[in-house]
């Protein structure tokens, strides 16, 4: 074969705008209980870092239901930079995230690490989270485009726009079109803050792609003092939802601790984005 020669375009067809003018929808549960994100449909998901217990899970998702949310994150299995950090509870978090779901109708958003548990996450959760640091897990993005499941798949934290959208692209091609985009930062230089929120990317990727893009600005900023402002900047920005660490007692979360809020202050960030999307 010849030198390749590839256009943007044809380099993640499925992805692209060009050809699929009108955003994709994502359906996530169902029922009563279905939400959607995409297409004007605002997604706001939070919770805590990590699943802790069936009882820490559950009055989080009862506050962060009250406050606004519309889906409930938790991490059950944790990439963690350290193997001597808290690696989460594994497939027990899933059963409790069970749990909080029927406890509030939120549908559940939890990271899949490794295939061999994805046959448990077909049956237990609404969302598939890939991760940052599986953006580029191609064994993984096949098995999961294979599937009948959404999918939330996180920018990889040193991966271009291009290199993010090719990562949608196996999802697609793999027969997956339920692919929710978030961004949430790159590595700087600069360690004031713990990742680099690329906002512009937002109406970049919605320019390129039809899509729909949320912003993580927990672990976009590492601090919980930033995660107001930049979600209201994101929502500014064209981003179709959010995804925030929320604790009923921040300070003593397992992990993340330092950019978790609480629920008054997630209520907040509600009311202030109603506002602004009335202002838009
Ligand atoms: C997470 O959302 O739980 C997480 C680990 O985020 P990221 O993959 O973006 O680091
Ligand atoms: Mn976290």
């Amino acid at each position: 074969m010849g030198k390749e020669q590839h256009t943007t375009e044809q380099e993640y067809r499925l992805a692209s705008r060009a050809g699929h003018p009108a955003d994709t929808v994502v359906e996530i549960g169902a029922g009563k209980d279905r939400v959607r994100i995409g297409g004007g449909h605002f997604g706001l998901i939070a919770g805590p870092c990590s699943v802790e217990s069936e009882e820490q899970i559950v009055r989080i998702a009862k506050a962060v239901k009250a406050a606004g949310a519309t889906l409930l994150r938790g991490g059950a299995f944790k990439p963690r930079t350290s193997p001597y950090d808290f690696q989460g509870l594994g497939t027990d978090a899933l059963y409790m995230l069970v749990k909080a779901r029927e406890a509030t109708g939120l549908p559940i958003v939890t990271e899949l690490m490794s295939e061999k548990e994805l046959p448990l996450f077909l049956d237990l959760v609404d969302v598939i989270q890939i991760g940052s640091r599986n953006m580029q897990n191609y064994a993984l993005l096949k098995a999961v485009s294979r599937v009948h499941k959404p999918v939330l798949l996180k920018r990889g934290y040193s991966s271009t726009v291009k290199e993010w959208l090719l990562s949608a692209e196996y999802l697609l091609s793999g027969g997956n079109d339920q692919v929710i985009l978030c961004e949430r930062g790159v590595r700087g230089f600069d360690s004031s803050t713990r990742n680099v929120l690329d906002l512009a990317a937002i109406p970049l990727v919605k320019e390129l792609s039809h899509l729909p893009v949320i912003v993580d600005p927990s672990h976009g900023t590492g601090r919980a003092s930033l995660v107001a402002p930049m979600s209201l900047a994101a929502a500014a920005s064209g981003a179709d939802g959010l995804m925030i660490e929320v604790h009923v007692d921040p300070a003593c979360s397992v992990s993340d601790a330092a950019q978790t809020i609480t629920p008054d202050c997630l209520a907040d960030i509600t009311t202030h984005i109603k506002a602004l999307k009335n202002t838009l």
